[in-house]
């Protein structure tokens, strides 16, 4: 049996108005009472010009915080980027690594992204590890090798007790925002072997205790089915988050699922 509470992230990418923000922020913080938030962890990821003021207004709430990216640089002369200390002074508590987004769209290598890892955990951040192979890699049955070799060098040299502030948020590219989602087999399949590689590299109790999230096209009608699987531990959710009343659904499904 596994004790993992599950975590569902909203991630907004590059959407929303600093009133749209507090708005969805507000209704998400609403609607998640003592009860669900017992049952599930939610995270909202809005985008950094926002932070402070989504932090603001949950302060003091279940809900958390978080940053859709992080510099892997502590200060400097690091012209654009964002450490961790100035997120973690907005109230952030947790930071995605390694989103398709930009592992693909902006060519972030592993090392960079294993190098952001290490800075996160090291200034006290949780991290939300982004992983998922593209579909010319799927369409030639590599799927499981690139996703947990995406997964080791994220992790590389990060230590057993630091586990605890990981997550792992597998997310197949060509399902990112297209609509099509890994079908639940697909998804448990992926999950059962990141985290026998976590149990390959660290051990059993470190492997059953990290939670890993699926993203890609996550809605209200599916989410129940994908979080059934028993290594789905909630979701990483981009296009439905941006509708407070749907991304409830959505964390309410992922509660129940644990609740099963
Ligand atoms: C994401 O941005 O991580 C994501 C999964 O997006 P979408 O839900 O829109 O596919």
């Amino acid at each position: 049996m596994d004790t993992r509470q599950p975590l569902v992230g909203g991630n907004w990418k590059m959407n929303t108005t600093e009133d749209e923000a507090l708005e969805l922020a507000r209704a998400v913080i609403d609607a998640c009472d003592a009860d669900l938030a017992q049952q599930c962890d939610v995270c909202l990821f809005p985008p950094f010009t926002w932070l402070s003021q989504v932090g603001h207004a949950a302060s003091d709430t279940p809900v958390l915080i978080g940053a859709q990216d992080v510099s892997d640089k502590a200060s400097g002369a690091y012209t654009g980027q964002i450490s961790a200390q100035m997120l973690l002074d907005t109230g952030c508590t947790m930071t995605l690594i390694g989103h398709s987004e930009r592992r693909h769209g902006l060519g972030e290598p592993d090392s960079l992204l294993n190098s952001k890892v290490h800075q996160a955990i090291d200034q006290g951040l949780q991290v939300m590890l982004c992983v998922g192979e593209q579909l010319a890699q799927r369409e030639a049955g590599r799927s499981e090798e690139v996703v947990a070799n995406q997964v080791l060098a994220g992790l590389d040299g990060v230590l057993k007790e630091d586990l605890s502030r990981m997550s792992v948020a597998y997310e197949p590219v060509w399902a990112i925002g297209t609509g099509r989602t890994a079908s639940p087999e697909d998804a448990q399949t992926m999950h059962q072997r990141i985290r026998a590689e976590l149990e390959r590299q660290y051990d059993a109790p470190s492997a059953s205790g990290i939670r890993i999230v699926y993203g890609g096209s996550v809605k209200p009608s599916n989410a129940d089915e994908i979080f059934a699987q028993p290594d789905v531990d909630g979701g990483l959710i981009g296009g439905a988050s941006l509708d407070a009343g749907g991304f409830i659904e959505i964390v309410r499904a992922a509660a129940s699922s644990a609740a099963s």
